[in-house]
């Protein structure tokens, strides 16, 4: 069954043999938009099932952080589909300001697009108003950190990344959720199993979300209800569904570890199919594994136990957070330059 009309073989949906959009190597199916649609809900509907657990007789607040992008978008047109009628439920959306132009402002309007679409209520904060230097300054800051720092990573990711999480900590405190709700897709996901596994870094595999019964210090679970559907079938669902999407890539995104990280994945799974969902299971089974162990009465051992930040109280193992150190990193380095500008 295909269809050849314009000299093209397109393959036909397996389940109502209409055009496909999709070959799935891994599963071996093939689907138009409204079946691979239909898949992917009840996917995600299964995930919920798994990660989301709400509070009974209490009302349950759970906060998407949305970026404007197709994953964090499709994630959260499927949470107001599948939950968002629930009377107990309240879903809120933010979108944290990292301070990039030609990016952050486009996609933030997508962001608050989409929203209105769906009728969720939107917040936002600005790395300015955290007290970090916004992603444009950092980014020009880096080659002076670097020198005087010998351990100041070199690319704008890894501090984009700290401040990030501060920003959706903040929004999620803010609106008081019980629930965070994050777009990882299957290729982050296997990206990062990927990335803490050839670093030799057990405890980051071991805090990788979902969190569900395991608030991670102090913060309200981290859920990621995307995680086993690839970053490709995101991007036509969003499509299909005609969402609001920014297609734009960060300026900075180049140059970053994850990004061989991605074209690894992409090749061991074009090798062989299945490898994402493998990398994804690994990591669980190893998570398995720790709960098999405190379950009979082990201890968890971390390198330090975690404690209060001095500077913005949230939970480090070190004697400041990462991101204070950051910021007050950007900040010296700043001053350094606005000082060899002013001579
Ligand atoms: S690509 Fe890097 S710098 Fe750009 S928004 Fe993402 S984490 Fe920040
Ligand atoms: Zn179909
Ligand atoms: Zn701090």
């Amino acid at each position: 069954m295909a269809d050849s009309k314009v000299g093209l073989e397109i393959p036909s949906c397996d389940v109502c043999g209409k055009p496909a959009v999709i070959e799935q190597a891994y599963s071996g199916r093939i689907l138009c938009g409204h079946h691979l649609a239909k898949s992917i809900r009840k996917k995600v509907a299964k995930e919920l099932r798994k990660q989301l657990v709400l509070k009974k007789g209490q009302h349950n607040t759970i906060f998407v952080a949305i970026s404007g992008g197709k994953d964090s978008a499709a994630l959260l047109e499927l949470l107001v589909d599948i939950i968002g009628v629930r009377p107990d439920v309240t879903i809120i959306a933010g979108t944290v300001d990292e301070g990039i132009e030609g990016y952050r402002p486009p996609s933030l309007q997508c962001a608050i697009d989409l929203c209105e679409r769906l009728g969720v209520e939107f917040v936002t904060v600005s790395y300015k108003e955290l007290g970090f230097e916004e992603m444009d300054t950092v980014s020009k800051l880096i080659p002076g950190m670097t020198e005087k720092n010998p351990g100041a990573p070199s690319m704008p990711c890894s501090y984009c990344g700290v401040f990030r999480r501060q920003g959706i900590n903040h929004l999620a405190k803010k609106v008081n959720a019980d629930v965070m709700a994050l777009g990882h897709n299957l290729d982050d996901m296997a990206q990062t199993v990927l990335m803490n596994m050839s670093n030799g870094d057990l405890e980051r595999t071991l805090r990788l979300a979902p969190h569900t019964n395991t608030p991670i210090d102090g913060m309200p679970p981290r859920i990621v209800p995307l995680r086993w559907i690839p970053e490709q079938e995101i991007h036509l669902y969003a499509v299909h569904k005609n969402l609001p999407i920014h297609h734009e890539e960060c300026p900075h995104a180049r140059g970053a570890l994850r990004w061989r990280h991605r074209e690894m994945v992409a090749t061991m799974e074009a090798d062989v199919p299945g490898t994402r969902h493998g990398l994804l299971r690994m990591a669980d089974n190893v998570k398995e594994l720790r709960d098999q162990i405190l379950e009979l009465g082990g201890q968890e051992s971390r390198p330090n136990p975690p404690k209060e930040c001095p500077e913005c109280s949230s939970m480090t193992s070190n004697n400041q957070c990462k991101a204070c150190e950051m910021r007050d990193m950007v900040k010296n380095e700043l001053t350094n330059y606005s000082s060899f500008l002013a001579n």
